[in-house]
């Protein structure tokens, strides 16, 4: 049973459905690292504080991207978690194709 839309968080190497994980792309050919848009290479995170603080601290989301993902990044992650935490309505899933 192949596991349809079920991605690879970077972080703690669990599966869990695209829709319930940050997508994390480095565009191609511009190498810009961006959150859930844009065509190139990517990276699955869970939406959580520990998910997030590996990928940061142990470089994992960088390693995944093969390049080094900026600060802001990671800002508008922790920025997405709190929003969360207040709200429970599910803010990156309008884009999705
Ligand atoms: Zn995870």
């Amino acid at each position: 049973m192949a596991q349809k839309n079920h991605r690879l968080c970077i972080s703690c190497r669990q599966t869990a459905h695209r829709d319930t994980l940050w997508r994390i792309v480095r565009t191609f050919p511009s190498r810009h690292v961006s959150l859930n848009d844009g065509m190139g290479r990517s990276a699955y995170l869970c939406r959580n504080p520990q998910c997030l603080e590996n990928a940061q601290k142990k470089n994992r989301l960088g390693k995944a991207l093969r390049s080094p993902v900026p600060p802001e990044i990671y800002k508008e992650l922790h920025n997405l978690l709190i929003q969360r935490s207040s709200e429970q309505t599910d803010l990156s899933s309008i884009s999705s194709k």
